[in-house]
């Protein structure tokens, strides 16, 4: 098949060439850990009191923020099925245990009848395919016509509070039918909110805290395909 590379350009096979990918910073579990959250350039600057572990394939810099904003702005499925193709390869080399269930953040009504599709429910989409894990769609929504990106770390923290809540019914249908089917099963419900990029750990965090007053004892993964380093992070300079 004749196909170019969505970064160079270049004739490739592949969606991404390999010029490009050897090129690449991806996150790797024998150096930084599964868990970000326990290597420090990470965890010392996203908000996490309230999730368990954090899982990013990248960091949000050239190339790899190229396909994210392909996804996220023209709706690329091939941008979309190489960044979780990456992250499912990412995954399997990781001990952290597998999610019950994959809960895409929610973005608004408003922001879905423009856009017509929630990226990150693309991104789950290509994990349900590939790990067998279930999705919620209707796990909670998001109000209004706010946008983040633009906001600084506590205008964030304001802003989201107000943004997002969980639905009536939430997860209780995963959770509880878990419950049925083994009782003898003491390993923690665990779900993984999906996300594009991380920048503050914010909305990530409020989220959890939401699931956590309504879901004592589960155990939240936040999966990412990006984090966007602060300015002089020393990440910057190994990408
Ligand atoms: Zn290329």
């Amino acid at each position: 098949m004749n196909l170019s590379c969505l970064l160079c350009y270049q004739a490739s096979p592949t969606p991404v060439c390999h010029w490009c990918e050897d090129d690449m910073f991806f996150f790797t579990s024998q150096i930084h850990g599964c868990n970000l959250l326990k290597f420090g350039p990470v965890g010392r600057h996203v908000k996490h009191s309230h999730y368990d572990s954090l899982s990013v394939l990248s960091l949000h810099t050239w190339p790899i923020s190229s396909l994210v904003h392909q996804l996220k702005f023209t709706h690329s499925l091939a941008a979309g099925k190489v960044l979780s193709h990456w992250f499912v390869h990412k995954k399997r080399q990781c001990t952290l245990s597998v999610p019950n269930i994959l809960l895409p953040v929610p973005i608004s009504a408003w922001r879905l009848a423009k856009r017509h599709y929630n990226q990150a429910h693309v991104l789950c989409q290509h994990f349900q395919v590939h790990m067998k894990i279930p999705i919620s769609t209707s796990w909670a929504y998001r109000k209004g016509f706010s946008v983040q990106h633009h906001l600084s770390r506590s205008a964030r923290e304001k802003n989201v509070k107000k943004t997002f809540s969980l639905t009536a019914g939430c997860i209780d249908q995963y959770f509880e039918s878990s419950h049925l089917r083994d009782t003898n099963n003491k390993a923690p419900f665990t779900v993984a909110i999906v996300d594009d990029v991380i920048t503050t750990g914010v909305t990530v965090n409020l989220l959890s805290k939401l699931l956590k007053a309504r879901y004592p004892n589960i155990h939240i993964q936040v999966w990412a395909m990006t984090f966007t380093p602060p300015p002089k992070s020393t990440l910057i300079k190994d990408c």
